[in-house]
Formats: C-alpha cells, sequence, structure tokens
C-alpha cells in the first residue's frame, strides 16, 4: 500500500469558514501522513487537526507524531482541541523548530495557561513527549522525514518526506525570495535541499504578485516566486499552500492559473490543495 498524504487544512494566517471558502476549504494547516503500521505523523496542528483528531479517535489510533513547522497560531491553534490529547491511553510525540532563548515545551506550555486556555498543560492525559528540531532525521515505517530551518519570521522548519521511491516537501510558510531564488545553486535557496528533484512540493503561495510588493517580509511566498522556487529546485509538481484567507474558492482557481501559465509545459501543472485532498507517494 503506497504512503498517502491527506489534507485537513490549508488555508493561511487564520481560519476562513464560509461559503466562499466551501471547495478549498477554510481550515489553517494540518496534513496527515498514513503510514503502512497504522500510526499516524501529522504536519502541523492549525484548526484542521481537530477534526482529524476525531477520525483518529474512531480509527482508535494511539500512537501519534505531531510535527510542527513553527508556533504562528494558525499552525498550533487546534492543538487544544485536537480529540487524542484528551486521552490517556494515547502516547503523543511533538516535535517543533527550537528557539534561542525557550525550548518547544516551555513555548507551547504558554497556549496552555490564562488567559489563552482554561486548562493547564497538566491537566492533559496523553502522554506526551516534546522534541526540538533541527536534528537527526525522523524514520517511521517506511518514511523519513528530513526537517530544517527556513525563511519565515521566527523559527520555523520546512519538512521533506521520503518513501524510498518517492519524495514530498512540506514548506507552508516560506518567503525564499527574501534571499534570492534566480540564478543560484540549489544549496543556496532556502529550503532548495528539502525541496530538491521533489516530486511534489506543497508550498506557500499566499499572494498574487500585485499583492506581494506591499508583504514583502511578512514570511510568504507570491505565486510567482513559488513556481520560480519550484523551476530552481526542479521539482516535479508545485501544490499551492497557505492560502490567503481573503481569497474566495473563484478567486483561488485565477491563482492556480496564473500557476500553470507561469509553468508552461516544462513540468507538471501545479494544482490548489484543498481539504480532502490525497496524495499517494509511491
Ligand atoms: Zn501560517
Ligand atoms: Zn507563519
Amino acid at each position: 500500500m503506497p504512503v498517502q498524504l491527506k489534507i485537513w487544512g490549508c488555508r493561511g494566517s487564520v481560519a476562513a469558514p464560509g461559503p466562499d471558502t466551501v471547495e478549498y476549504g477554510g481550515n489553517t494547516s494540518c496534513v496527515e501522513v498514513t503510514l503502512r503500521d497504522g500510526a499516524a505523523l501529522v504536519l502541523d496542528a492549525g484548526t484542521g487537526i481537530r477534526e482529524l483528531g476525531l477520525e483518529l479517535v474512531r480509527r482508535g489510533t494511539r500512537r501519534i507524531n505531531l510535527f510542527l513547522t513553527h508556533l504562528h497560531l494558525d499552525h498550533l491553534e487546534g492543538l487544544r482541541f485536537f480529540a487524542p490529547l484528551w486521552d490517556r491511553t494515547v502516547t503523543l510525540d511533538i516535535w517543533g523548530p527550537r528557539s534561542p532563548v525557550l525550548g518547544l515545551h516551555e513555548r507551547i506550555l504558554r497556549a496552555f495557561s490564562p488567559p489563552f486556555f482554561p486548562l493547564d498543560f497538566r491537566d492533559v492525559p496523553a502522554r506526551v513527549t516534546f522534541h526540538d528540531l533541527p536534528g537527526e532525521p525522523w524514520r517511521g515505517d517506511g518514511v523519513t522525514l528530513i526537517s530544517e530551518l527556513v525563511l519565515h519570521p521566527g523559527p520555523t522548519l520546512g519538512f521533506r518526506l521520503e518513501t524510498g521511491s518517492s519524495s514530498l516537501a512540506y514548506l507552508p510558510d516560506h518567503e525564499p525570495a527574501l534571499a534570492g531564488i534566480e540564478g543560484r545553486s540549489r544549496d543556496w535557496i532556502s529550503g532548495g535541499a528539502l525541496a530538491g528533484g521533489a516530486d511534489f512540493v506543497l508550498h506557500d503561495a499566499q499572494y498574487f504578485d500585485a499583492e506581494y510588493g506591499a508583504k514583502i517580509g511578512w514570511g510568504h511566498s507570491s505565486v510567482d516566486d513559488a513556481v520560480a522556487f519550484c523551476r530552481a529546485v526542479d521539482a516535479r509538481r508545485l501544490v499551492l499552500f497557505h492560502h490567503e484567507p481573503e481569497r474566495s474558492d473563484r478567486a483561488l482557481e485565477l491563482l492556480e492559473d496564473r500557476a500553470r501559465e507561469l509553468t508552461g509545459t516544462e513540468r507538471l501543472p501545479p494544482v490548489l490543495a484543498r481539504e480532502g485532498m490525497v496524495i499517494e507517494l509511491a
């Protein structure tokens, strides 16, 4: 059985439910990787993780590894409402970036304290262990997960998932243009080693180029830069991720059109990430 990746949330910055976002979804970043041994591997804890948690409870999954790219709220705010956290039979390992001043554990505890939340992390029944990244690659059932720091405000990771025969990079919040993309070797591009030659790259494409000029340094990419990044690192297929909250389903399709126009026929046509989308890795 191939390793499967399922998107539970791909909206950027803040959840955006409503009639205009039904097709691509309003939940913030959360991606599930289904391993062959039934354990769960989860990337980010945006609001999409709430529904994934209910599904994991239904499946009886007791062993979960959660990898956080960073702690901006759109990647963390679902954690407090992740049902397996409130089950004492669950073992949850949480991996994320260390900061120069505080460990991952201490930084996440802030989200479980007044005035943000009524309960303390000591009240959490699941067996939770925290791990600072980047570190050694993580190896699970038939997959390897590699992490590296990438360009985004505050310590932020990107991930590369390898199955042996295929690979995928997850870079939901990433502004490689700040350091330069065109005319550089892969090793000198932020995220280049993670996405180099990957079959799929889930990449930040929050803005149209005309919007990006007013948002330089905010940590996100224009669709033009997302396409340029994939070309520069020779990735096969771009999956447009971290959708701008204001963007309606129809407007997102214009963004996809623009990505396809820029890509031309030289590689596979980019696609919009959408909630419920499943990607199979051979
Ligand atoms: Zn984000
Ligand atoms: Zn962010």
